[in-house]
């Protein structure tokens, strides 16, 4: 199967035509073979329109919302970048490919593992550390971020997260209920947090307080 073929088509058929207009972004979401991200019996699903089980009651985002909240982040090449909910690996290659570090945290060991593995076996791990880890915590250690992503829906933004976002700084989140959640932008600037909808989302859920 022409995986190559398949990226160009996911590009022009689910992310141009929904608003992704951003470059830099589409140039990341042509470079990184998702099939590699993906469990061996999916790959020819790889670049379907949606989200995709990677085991442990987990899923890989559908392409366009990884587009869409790698967008709404605006990374210029520069930041330093904090991933809540590495899964498979595959947000934190995209992240990478268009930030100067990404510190991924995963919580469940085995999930991180396979991302570690991804990430080396596409040669996308130079600068991605995944950490096992309750990442609703943040991981003070790297803190402050400019941009923080997250890849599972909470009920509210988690504190710690927001005090471990740089001003000026950058943050996705999905933010609801398990079946009605929004994608919230929220930018810290001159000491003041603003936020907007970017979306409708349905995420699982941001495991809190373990
Ligand atoms: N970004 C991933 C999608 C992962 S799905 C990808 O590209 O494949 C969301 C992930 O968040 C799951 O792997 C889940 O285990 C993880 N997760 C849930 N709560 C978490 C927490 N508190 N800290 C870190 N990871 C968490």
């Amino acid at each position: 199967m022409d995986y190559a073929l398949k990226r160009r088509m996911m590009v022009q058929g689910q992310l141009r035509p929904r608003g992704i207009r951003d470059e830099r972004v589409l140039e990341a979401m042509l470079a990184i073979p998702r099939e590699e991200f993906v469990p061996e019996d999916s790959r020819e699903e790889a670049y379907a329109d949606a989200p995709l089980s990677i085991g442990h009651g987990q899923t890989i985002s559908q392409p366009y919302m990884t587009a869409l909240m790698v967008q709404c982040l605006e990374l210029t090449g520069q930041e330093t970048v904090l991933e809540v909910g590495a899964g498979s690996g595959y947000h934190a290659a995209v992240l990478g490919a268009l930030a100067a570090r990404v510190i991924a945290v995963e919580l469940i060991p085995e999930l991180a593992q396979m991302a570690r593995g991804n990430l080396q076996r596409t040669g996308r791990d130079a600068n991605i550390t995944v950490i096992t880890g309750d990442g609703s915590l943040g991981y003070s250690e790297y803190a402050p971020f400019d941009a923080i992503s997250v890849a599972a829906a909470a009920a509210d933004v988690p504190p710690r997260l927001l005090e471990q976002l740089k001003d000026p700084g950058r943050m996705v989140i999905p933010v609801g209920s398990w079946w009605d959640q929004e994608l919230r932008v929220i930018s810290k600037t001159g000491g003041e947090v603003l936020s907007y909808v970017a979306a409708y989302c349905r995420f699982v859920p941001l495991r809190e307080g373990l």
